[in-house]
């Protein structure tokens, strides 16, 4: 059998074992395993990286304790507007929706943009049209609705800041996944719910090409997150696909470089996960932690929180 490989993250940030009640790192180890799963049970049946970056981030965006989908942080108006984009390393086809409202699975929307149109890239209303047109499901506020987030934004919404996701645990929330699959290929997919109390439409690096999510066959698939106006200003997705094509670094040397070196001089806190054809992912952040895990051939799944 030919190997494969499934990785994932659920955000980074300032995430300590002293922040954490043992309940609730019980709910994020067992919210990232139910992801790693589904996303390697279709690695094991031979299916393709794209349909399994898809379906580990789909339940990543179920769970509400991750700021993707059900688990959206509030924008300024009390409102959720997410982003997701999702990348074909095969074809270098991709697609990517942001502000979209009421999508239960935004991933699946930007699946559709790549699949079911000639563009790359929707927002709002009109990326909305073509989930109905499509009959994606949509979901009420109330399902949106986190008590916890709420008052994130409560605490801020008088102010001019915007707020990555729990910031007093300074928890940078979003949720990705990168794979490769038996035939050879990569796929990178990432979602979002961006930060508490944004306003003006503002979009983060997750749907943008080359920043926060990115797949190449011939180099590797990233997805990252973090503060994402860093993370778009150094092109951090693409850079580490460029660090292995023009400079013939190792995936693990470029997202060292990347993370550790050209993010941290700029102040961008945050990480990525990213896989090559080699099929050993690499989960890296300069941050205190990042939700992740990975699981390569029928291994042992490994998942992990703290540095
Ligand atoms: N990168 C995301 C954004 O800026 C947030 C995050 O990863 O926590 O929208």
């Amino acid at each position: 059998m030919k190997s494969f490989t499934i990785a994932i993250h659920g955000g980074a940030g300032t995430i300590s074992p002293e922040s954490m009640t043992a309940d609730k790192e019980r709910l994020y180890l067992q919210g990232l395993e139910q992801a790693l799963h589904a996303g390697h049970q279709i690695l094991s049946e031979g299916g393709s990286a794209m349909d399994a970056v898809s379906a580990a981030v789909v339940q990543l965006e179920d769970c509400p304790l991750f700021n993707a989908g059900r688990g959206s942080v509030f924008t300024h108006e009390g409102l959720h507007e997410m982003d997701a984009a999702i990348m074909d390393g095969n074809s270098g086809n991709a697609g990517a929706v942001a502000g979209v409202q009421g999508v239960r699975n935004p991933v699946l929307l930007a699946r559709l943009v790549m699949d079911k149109t000639e563009h790359v890239m929707l927002h709002g209303k009109g990326a909305e049209e073509l989930a109905r047109l499509h009959h994606l499901p949509f979901e009420t506020p109330e399902y949106f609705f986190d008590a916890y987030r709420y008052e994130q934004l409560q605490s801020i919404r008088h102010t001019e800041n915007t707020q990555l996701d729990h910031s007093k645990d300074k928890k940078f929330g979003t949720v990705g996944a990168v794979a490769l699959d038996q035939q050879g290929n990569l796929a990178a997919a990432t979602s979002t719910g961006g930060m508490t109390n944004k306003r003006f439409s503002r979009i983060g690096d997750s749907p943008i090409i080359g920043a926060g999510t990115y797949a190449a066959n011939h180099t590797c698939a990233v997805s990252c997150t973090g503060h994402g106006e860093y993370f778009i200003r150094s092109v951090v997705a693409y850079d580490v696909s460029c660090l292995m094509e023009y400079k013939g670094l190792t995936l693990e040397e470029a997202c060292q470089k990347v993370v550790m070196e050209k993010l941290l001089k700029t102040g961008g806190e945050g990480g990525l996960i990213a896989v090559d054809k080699s099929g050993i992912p690499q989960l890296v952040f300069n941050s205190e932690g990042m939700y992740r895990g990975y699981r390569v051939n029928s291994e042992k799944p490994v998942v992990a929180i703290y540095k």
